[in-house]
């Protein structure tokens, strides 16, 4: 007995009708390729897509990265994550920038050149450290009032820590920053400290702490005895 030998890969370019916004994909069989496409650009109605074979971009099946430089030679294209000019043949050649100067795949940030991408990275590298700070100050004040909580690193994402920070004039907004721990006598789920929305507030922000609704009894006899043992 001996296992069929299995279709290739191969690439298909999946458009949407209305916009033309689409992607290649790299599946065995039309209708795969254009389910994923429509799942992406067309809340999932396969009626929406066209689905065509890129023989182009066959040889990228196997990695499933398909640089953008290849697809714009092929007609399509793309928007700089850096500076947004659209990037294509003409815009290219009209600004005097090398195609093979393209960075970036279809599936990643895409750049008009290596200087926008120094920035774009350099930037987001900047913006990550900050949030990194802004989560271990907020960290080191609720230490202060509750020296013996367990902070929730490893929470699923929506309920742990979080940090938007925006560089602005005179450095860094905290527009949100959230820490999230658990205390001794939860029932549901972490307790919060976060900033307080102040939209149009500038300067550092007021912040404050919030739980559970269910486990509001619960913290509040925790935060009552941990500032009796304080005093
Ligand atoms: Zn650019």
């Amino acid at each position: 007995m001996s296992l069929a030998h299995p279709l290739p890969l191969k690439a298909y370019a999946v458009t949407e009708n209305d916009e033309n916004t689409g992607a290649v994909y790299f599946a065995r069989h039309n209708i795969v390729a254009r389910k994923a496409g429509a799942n992406e650009f067309a809340d999932g109605d396969i009626t929406y897509v066209t689905c065509r074979r890129a023989a182009w971009a066959d040889a990228y099946a196997e990695t499933g990265r398909l640089p953008a430089r290849v697809s714009i030679e092929h007609g399509w294209h793309f928007e700089c994550c850096g500076c947004g000019m659209r990037i294509d043949e003409d815009s290219l050649a009209e600004h005097h920038l090398p195609l093979n100067g393209v960075i970036g795949g279809q599936w990643d940030p895409v750049f008009c050149g290596s200087r926008c991408a120094r920035k774009y990275w350099s930037l987001r590298r900047r913006t990550k450290a900050q949030e990194a700070a802004a989560i271990a100050d907020f960290k080191a004040i609720v230490c202060t009032r509750f020296p013996d909580v367990e902070f929730a690193d490893d929470e699923s994402r929506y309920r742990t820590h979080h940090a938007h920070v925006v560089p602005g004039r005179g450095g860094w907004h905290r527009q949100q920053v959230i820490v999230a721990f658990n205390f001794p006598g939860m029932k549901i789920g972490p307790a919060h400290y976060r900033t307080v929305d102040h939209h149009q507030k500038v300067g550092p922000a007021d912040a404050g702490y919030t739980c559970c609704n269910g486990d509001r009894e619960a913290f509040e006899a925790y935060a009552a005895a941990t500032k009796r043992a304080s005093q």
